[in-house]
């Protein structure tokens, strides 16, 4: 987790206002590239696409490659749509009203309520559905509406075709956090959640390898509330509110448990 909930408290009381601040709009998921680390794959926008935003990724041979989440979330449609519209299709809700959809595929490689990170391959590259022939049919959606696609927070060229270089996964593995509990050692679990038999416990200020994260029981923490876990060893879980990780939600690069 990155913010400190008590300090966002404590900036409220200081301004003196007495109003509740509206939450704020969960932000943007950091999208990548829906390619393996290091590919380099030709993206067309164009205004008579349907729909508008949407980008159809080509290159040399490309039927049959690997397609792969542009960002963590859970797969709620592997859908088949036969030979019209997008054909064999992925969508991928990133949570926060966020889902991208992958069209046209070959086959899957996932199922519907899986978790996936940066860097699964759910499907290869086809020509299914209502194509003309292969190619990746690409969308980021905001609450149901296509939206202009962004990856690393750099809107893609419209209109127009680009080259654009996956960093997707390119560093994966591990990541790190530090324990704030502000004094009491915090407990550590068998599993991703307080229903789980305490195992240890870190010390306040500990520094800890992330292997992987995942959801779990909501915990309310130094840095606000979450139902994210961390994994930092094996059967050895601890909730992430109480970890200074640098990010809100689930770090970029770290797989999911
Ligand atoms: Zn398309």
């Amino acid at each position: 987790m990155r913010k400190r909930w008590f300090s966002l408290m404590a900036a409220a009381l200081l301004l003196g206002s007495t109003l509740v601040p509206a939450a704020p709009a969960m932000a943007a998921p950091t999208f990548k590239v829906p390619f393996p680390c290091g590919q380099s794959w030709s993206g067309q926008t164009r205004s008579g696409h349907s729909p508008a935003y949407a980008i159809d990724f080509n290159r040399t041979d490309d039927l049959g490659d690997p397609v792969v989440a542009s960002a963590p979330g859970t797969v709620d449609r592997v859908t088949d749509l036969g030979g019209t519209s997008y054909g064999k299709y992925v969508r991928i809700n990133h949570g926060g009203g966020y889902t991208t959809y992958y069209a046209h595929l070959n086959g899957f490689n996932v199922s519907v309520g899986q978790s996936v990170g940066y860097g699964k391959v759910i499907g290869w590259v086809g020509s299914t559905g209502g194509s003309t022939g292969p190619h990746l049919h690409y969308e980021q959606r905001l609450n149901g509406s296509d939206i202009q696609v962004r990856f690393n927070g750099s809107l893609a060229l419209y209109w127009g075709t680009k080259t654009y270089t996956s960093d997707n996964a390119c560093s994966s593995g591990a990541g790190s956090g530090t324990v704030d509990t502000s004094g009491t050692p915090l407990t550590v679990r068998s599993g991703p959640g307080t229903n789980y038999a305490a195992v240890g416990t870190v010390a306040d200020g500990t520094r800890v390898t992330i292997q992987c994260q995942t959801s779990g029981t909501t915990v309310t923490g130094t840095y606000g509330t979450s139902s994210i876990w961390d994994r930092i060893g094996s059967g050895r879980f601890i909730a992430d509110a109480y970890v200074y990780t640098g990010y809100d939600g689930y770090i970029p690069n770290v797989p999911r448990c």
